[in-house]
């Protein structure tokens, strides 16, 4: 059961979404996968991303970095690990919960906190591979933001194809010898703890059989961060490069089996790229919004825009296609809560939703005209975020190759 932290049920119920937008898509009558419970849980996180997240964010955007304060306020809220079991120290509540977040925090239109993450992407591979003593040194740190997790996977020659990492750990007694380096790694240059991806058997017939997961903790000797990457969107979200020379870890820092990488990674990918297609959509909500609003305002020719056929057809069009996706990324989100969401139907969600996004995203900058281009707009940022949505989690391409071989197999 969630733990309604600092807020109790009545105070929450008494908080009313500010804006008309955010009224809007707040609108969850016309979804069907979620309690009452939900609602009110929805409703202090929508106060949490209101008041300790937006009015911030711009100055976030030119650090290239959150504040530790607000990953400690999240922690303090309980906005982290929200679907990790309380047992290993996390909140405990569903996979619905968690979503709330996702979605919330595309509502204010705020990227930078690396939340989901952190908290349904890194923690679930220690909570599900970890050891006790591993859940026991982590979980509850991350829980309250004070462990701030990344995970490492691709390397300046390996992307797409993670069986040609190269980052290779060597044994040497009971401990291991880390080296390799690290591109793109969000949360990177903040994190405390990162799990890497790492060659563990050189002489493995097939790569996949030969990679294993480390637990690598910030200040370890060997263990450098590189520069902030500047990026076209995310401006507020850390994006850095990871270098590990002569790192000696010990044995306890293995997650899981060695030479059982792979299989992990391939286990818990289905759930990264659901995340990916639920911001995708609540984005394109957002975007929807925004763009409404500004129609109905916006003057040319003696009338608003929105008296346009033209402009009418495009928001019906958006919002045809939005509800479509809202439709199928909430029966993926219900299959998972089952445990029956296969890697096939999250690769067409991601693939579909990251897609829908961006289209959303270029007809809505359309309809704001030169505004639209202007960053102190919405949807200039709301834009610039969308791009990255079909590459990371796995390139779109790449998501397509996934859904073909369940389609024709492995030819
Ligand atoms: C902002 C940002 C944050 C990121 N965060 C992380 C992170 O936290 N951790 C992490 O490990 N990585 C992260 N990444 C990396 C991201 O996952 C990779 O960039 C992505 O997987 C693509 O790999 P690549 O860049 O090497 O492109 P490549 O693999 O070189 O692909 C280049 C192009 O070729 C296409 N292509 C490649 N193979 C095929 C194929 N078989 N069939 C058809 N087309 C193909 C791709 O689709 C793409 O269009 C992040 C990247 C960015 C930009």
């Amino acid at each position: 059961r969630l733990q309604h932290t600092q807020w109790g049920h009545s105070e929450a119920q008494n908080f009313r979404p500010e804006t008309s937008s955010a009224k809007s898509m707040m609108d969850i009558g016309t979804r069907r996968i979620f309690s009452e419970e939900h609602d009110i849980f929805r409703q202090n996180v929508r106060r949490f991303f209101q008041v300790e997240v937006a009015p911030y964010h711009a100055e976030w955007e030119k650090e290239g970095q959150v504040s530790r304060e607000v990953w400690e306020k999240a922690g303090q809220q309980g906005m982290l690990a929200v679907c990790i079991p309380a047992e290993h120290g996390g909140v405990g509540g569903d996979l619905l919960s968690a979503a709330v977040m996702w979605e919330e925090q595309m509502y204010v239109n705020c990227t930078g906190p690396g939340f989901s993450l952190h908290s349904d992407i890194i923690m679930p591979y220690i909570s599900h591979y970890g050891t006790k003593s591993q859940i026991e040194r982590y979980i509850p740190q991350m829980t309250a933001g004070k462990c701030i997790g990344a995970i490492a996977m691709t390397e300046p020659g390996a992307g797409s194809d993670l069986q040609g990492v190269k980052t290779y750990a060597k044994r040497d007694g009971s401990d291991w010898i880390l080296n390799g380096s690290k591109i793109f790694i969000s949360n990177g240059w903040m994190c405390d703890l990162v799990i890497v991806v790492a060659v563990t058997d050189l002489n493995s017939q097939k790569a996949a059989h030969g990679i294993s997961l480390f637990l690598v903790e910030n200040g370890t000797k060997g263990f450098h961060k590189g520069r902030k990457l500047s990026k076209i969107g995310l401006k507020a979200q850390d994006t850095a490069e990871l270098f590990f020379e002569d790192v000696r870890l010990p044995a306890e820092a293995l997650l899981g089996e060695v030479n059982k990488g792979f299989y992990y990674l391939m286990a818990e990918l289905p759930q990264e790229r659901l995340v990916i297609a639920d911001l995708s959509v609540a984005s394109a909500e957002f975007m929807f919004e925004e763009t409404k609003s500004y129609v109905k305002e916006r003057k040319a020719f003696g009338k608003t825009i929105a008296h346009l056929q033209t402009v009418q057809h495009k928001l019906a069009e958006m919002k045809t296609e939005i509800c479509v996706g809202r439709a199928f990324v909430d029966s993926c989100l219900q299959l998972h809560l089952e445990k029956k969401l296969d890697s096939a139907t999250a690769s067409m969600a991601k693939y579909w939703a990251s897609d829908l996004q961006n289209r959303v995203a270029t007809q809505c900058l359309q309809l704001h005209g030169g505004s639209g281009y202007m960053w102190e707009y919405p949807i200039a940022k709301a834009f610039a975020d969308a791009r990255i949505q079909t590459i990371y989690g796995g390139t779109n391409e790449i998501m397509k190759e996934l859904i073909a071989r369940s389609i024709v197999g492995g030819q």
